[in-house]
């Protein structure tokens, strides 16, 4: 038996920060909670851990990701459109599966995420099967719970639309390029999932489906995926509307929004979760929360990739569950979660034209980041909150560094973490009752040797064929620029784009200057 020891506890988003709290921990599960001095007395033998200068809270928990160790930037792709930026990522230079994921897992760890969801896009570099056992090896190695969702795409691989011309309009040595047959055919896909579930599914990881994408996917394939995980019991996560060309192009090509067109083809439900969801509309957000299906939000990546700002206070408000994610994009490119938790805050405060309206609170911040995304990971009742039963998954933050030199304690402890906050102060990190960071540091994963091998791999010259790659790549990456243009002429983008009117029209009433710009 653990006693977990802190000087503020909070068990979770809709309970009071408890002063002197205490946890107590047998095996893999929480069996106690409540104030130190009743607790050391309950169970006197249990040896202590912690003290009170550390804040306590559930695990962190990372709605999307995609396990990079290295991030997109560190290995060349500088961010730009989705839509570019993805031929950039396809030049990347191969690295270790094992050992990118264990560094991503060993950086989230150390940001106080004791479980993440990891959409596995194939690299190409290794068999497929090779790929996804050394991933879920990286994070069982790591002692972190995954979500791990295989990806699949068999459709629009280049354009959102006639992808049988566009490829004909290349040159010919791109077309060649680009003529490989795709990794997985449909049968393998479904017996890989099947066959990763039947080996892995238990409490520290889960296996689900992860088609990429509405526009990337077949109805067909999405009907089989949807039919195959209900008679799994599997969750399913889906790219949605990340970008604004991926709703002209369902807007044009299906005649309604993706949101639609899935609940449409009796996709979604309650197991299904949407990655991003930035350009839903009002009704999107009304078909989302009455079907259950979730949402994660990723405010980084959004920004990063040019995409937007997802209506995430209003999708709430409507009652969406809405997690949120790091999409190994975070805003200071470490996967700081906490750092990523502040950022949803302040861009969820929405700008106000009253002196006092409802907006995003921290600890509704705190919600998306533990129970919600608990629940849309599959893992409803056993994480999330600190509370008898549940997995031992804890994080003890240096609660006096955070606040120092003062800040006023009128403030809740959660809003403390947003202000105040970062992986910076993470200093102990608990998963299933194994202590995997200690003092800031990763106990797991060696993550000397891991940085060395990556950075080694990642780092030596291309050969002839990457070379050419390269080349394809840049070529491919103007055409579809090209292919495009102008879309966006198609929609009505108001008032998503421009977050401040530039009129000074007061209905009518101008209140305008003679010369505004003088
Ligand atoms: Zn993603």
């Amino acid at each position: 038996m653990i006693l977990v020891r802190s000087g503020i506890l909070v068990p979770a988003y809709d309970a009071p920060a408890m002063v002197d709290g205490a946890v107590a921990v047998s095996g893999e599960t929480i069996v106690d909670l409540g104030a130190f001095e009743e607790l050391s007395a309950r169970h006197p033998t249990a040896r202590v851990m912690g003290g009170d200068r550390f804040l306590l809270i559930p695990g962190l928990i990372n709605g999307h990701g995609h396990g990079r160790g290295l991030s997109s930037f560190q290995r060349g792709a500088l961010d730009n459109t989705l839509e570019s930026w993805i031929w950039d990522t396809r030049k990347f230079k191969p690295v270790p599966v094992y050992d990118d994921v264990s560094y991503c897992a060993a950086k989230l760890l150390k940001s106080g995420v004791t479980t993440t969801m990891h959409n596995h896009l194939l690299t190409g570099a290794f068999p497929p099967d090779q790929e996804f056992d050394d991933a879920i090896m990286a994070y069982k190695d790591a002692g972190m719970r995954v979500c791990f969702c295989p990806a699949i795409r068999n459709n629009n691989p280049f354009v959102y639309g006639d992808n049988k011309s566009f490829l004909s309009s290349l040159p010919q040595p791109v077309q060649e390029a680009l003529s490989s047959p795709p990794p997985f055919r449909e049968e393998d896909y479904f017996n890989t999932v099947r066959a990763l579930h039947a080996m892995h599914h238990g409490s520290m990881c889960h296996v689900g489906f992860g088609p990429v994408g509405p526009q990337w996917c077949t109805t067909g394939l999405l009907q089989k995926i949807r039919g195959t995980a209900e008679e799994l019991g599997l969750s399913v996560h889906i790219h949605s509307l990340e970008s604004v060309l991926q709703k002209i192009h369902s807007l044009t090509a299906l005649g309604r929004t993706p949101i639609a067109f899935m609940r449409d083809i009796g996709f979604l439900g309650p197991e299904v979760v949407l990655a991003h969801g930035v350009w839903a509309t009002e009704n999107d957000i009304h078909i989302l929360a009455g079907s259950g299906a979730g949402v994660t939000h990723q405010p980084s990546s959004n920004l990063r990739l040019r995409s937007g700002i997802a209506p995430v206070f209003h999708m709430l408000q409507a009652g969406a569950r809405v997690g949120l994610g790091l999409d190994g994009q975070g805003i200071n490119d470490n996967d700081d979660f906490i750092q990523e938790m502040k950022l949803c805050y302040l861009l969820h405060r929405i700008p106000s034209l009253e002196l006092n309206s409802p907006h995003l609170s921290a600890r509704q911040v705190f919600k998306m980041a533990t129970e919600t995304n608990a629940s849309l990971l599959g893992f409803g009742s056993k994480i999330g909150r600190i509370e008898p039963g549940r997995y031992a998954d804890l994080v003890l933050l240096d609660f006096g560094k955070m606040r120092f030199p003062h800040t006023d304690r009128a403030h809740d402890p959660i809003e403390v973490l947003l202000y105040g906050g970062s992986s910076e102060q993470v200093h102990t990190v608990m998963v299933g009752g194994q202590v995997v960071v200690e003092g800031g540091r990763i106990l797991t994963v060696d993550e000397h040797s891991v940085a060395s091998r990556l950075a080694e791999a990642a780092s030596r010259p291309r050969n002839p064929k990457e070379e050419a790659l390269v080349k394809t790549m840049d070529e491919l990456k103007k055409q579809v620029i090209l292919f495009h243009k102008g879309w966006v002429e198609k929609l009505r983008v108001e008032p998503y784009f421009d977050v401040n009117a530039w009129t000074d029209d007061a209905h009518g009433n101008p209140l305008s200057c003679e010369e505004p710009f003088a």
